[in-house]
């Protein structure tokens, strides 16, 4: 009934600085129209008049591997359609949102321009590209040994206020100073961003953190490689240089059943 199965093109994955895009409308329902489990992926929304809109393309990050949904505007020459949450009903992406006053609504098939809100995307970015530096700063003193060799990557969460990174094995309180002294040294020295697509076998074999859970699809798997010093599967949106992570300033170090988790914040320099 609803065509929440075609498959939307995650643009950002290949164009992660894109932050206007003309696409056209592919299905809009009321929300309250969705099947349950399409409505179930979204908060409680802001009011009753909340629509889900799909596109044959996105610029707008749905929520997932640990960073929040882009928010912006969709527009056409009629009607404003604010974004508020974006999720995956994979294959589709789904815009969540509700328009400006009045009774002016998308057609099915209208062209539009999708603009996202650059700010709070740059803000993602670089809390997420910092969440990679303090994976790669606790890998490099793994291999230095001043940390313990039984550490691996774990889940990590990028929403500002309580970004955190998760390691299995223990990492002792102790080394909070070490970390931060890793990561501003890696921040220091500007190290460039880059995003790859490699074969799952490369990237099982060449990255620093490997996820049981990492995907691979048609393009293979998208990577993120930090300078020389390492690279994660990853299907978030990043900044091109950590020059532009700011200070990245390691919280704290708490350790529960095995797991250490490492929480952080960036602050502006
Ligand atoms: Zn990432």
């Amino acid at each position: 009934m609803f065509p929440l199965t075609q498959r939307t093109v995650p643009l950002y994955q290949k164009e992660g600085q894109l932050c206007r895009h003309t696409s056209q409308i592919t299905s809009i329902h009321p929300l309250s129209c969705l099947p349950e489990d399409a409505r179930a992926l979204f908060k409680p929304p802001p009011d009753s008049t909340s629509y889900v809109l799909t596109t044959p393309s996105t610029i707008f990050h749905a929520q997932g591997g640990g960073q929040p949904s882009d928010t912006g505007i969709i527009k056409s020459k009629d009607a404003t359609f604010h974004v508020h949450q974006v999720r995956k009903n994979e294959p589709a992406l789904l815009h969540m949102g509700v328009f400006d006053g009045g009774n002016a609504r998308f057609q099915d098939g209208e062209e539009v321009e999708q603009s996202i809100n650059v700010e709070k995307r740059r803000l993602h970015s670089r809390i997420h590209t910092a969440g990679h530096v303090i994976g790669l700063a606790i890998n490099v003193l793994v291999r230095e040994a001043r940390l313990p060799s039984n550490i691996v990557d774990g889940k990590a969460s990028h929403y500002p206020g309580s970004a955190f990174v998760e390691f299995l094995g223990l990492i002792p309180g102790t080394a909070k100073a070490d970390i931060q002294a890793k990561v501003d040294e890696l921040v220091s020295q500007d190290l460039d961003v880059k995003i790859h697509f490699w074969t799952e076998a490369k990237a099982r074999t060449d990255c620093t953190g490997v996820l049981e859970s990492f995907k691979s699809d048609e393009d293979g798997v998208r990577v993120v490689e930090i300078g020389d010093v390492g690279s994660y599967p990853c299907g978030g949106t990043h900044v091109l240089n950590l020059s532009e992570c700011g200070k990245v300033v390691v919280r704290g170090v708490k350790r529960q059943k095995g797991v250490s988790k490492v929480s952080y914040e960036v602050q502006d320099t």
